[in-house]
């Protein structure tokens, strides 16, 4: 991959809701009376997190270097899926500019957990809190994600290059 001064990246993230799991966003636990279904922990903020990272660095998706269908990530806490990104992005000799991340639910509302989930970011990132944006909207009860159904996310991230930080 050619380093450039910046990259750009954008990850985007869907799970159904099922009664009888866990809901975690972000590394927080929600009180609800659903979760999200998948093979890990279902953590729609890591998941799409780490695909904005990874795109930036123009390397396979999270379903490619993590597959569904591999009982290694059987219930996998998805920091370990953020941890990897990371890893790739610092060897690749980038570090983060700034992660812009959009939740979409109807419920719960995120509230006071955005600040958790900011944090949890920023340290698996090695960067500043202030380098990280977490902003939580409803579906307006329109289609899954409005009923309660679904849950999903989008995460843009600008990676800039360690070497050409003084340009
Ligand atoms: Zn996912």
């Amino acid at each position: 991959m050619m380093t450039q001064p910046i990259r750009i990246g954008h990850g985007f993230d869907l799970h159904r809701l099922e009664a009888g799991r866990a809901l975690v966003i972000g590394g927080v636990t929600f009180e609800h009376d659903r979760g999200a279904a998948g093979h890990s922990d279902g953590d729609v903020v890591y998941h799409a997190v780490t695909d904005a990272i990874l795109g930036a660095l123009a390397e396979p998706d999270i379903g490619q270097l993590f597959p569904d269908n591999d009982p290694q990530w059987a219930g996998a806490d998805s920091r370990v899926f953020v941890a990897e990104a990371d890893r790739l992005m610092r060897q690749a000799g980038y570090a983060i500019g700034n992660l812009d991340v959009t939740v979409i639910c109807q419920k719960p509302k995120l509230g006071e957990h955005k600040h958790v989930i900011r944090r949890h970011l920023a340290v698996l990132l090695g960067c500043d809190e202030s380098q990280v944006n977490i902003k939580g909207k409803t579906h307006e009860h329109v289609d899954a994600l409005g009923e309660n159904r679904a849950i999903a996310c989008h995460a843009v991230v600008l990676i800039r290059s360690e070497s050409a930080a003084s340009v």
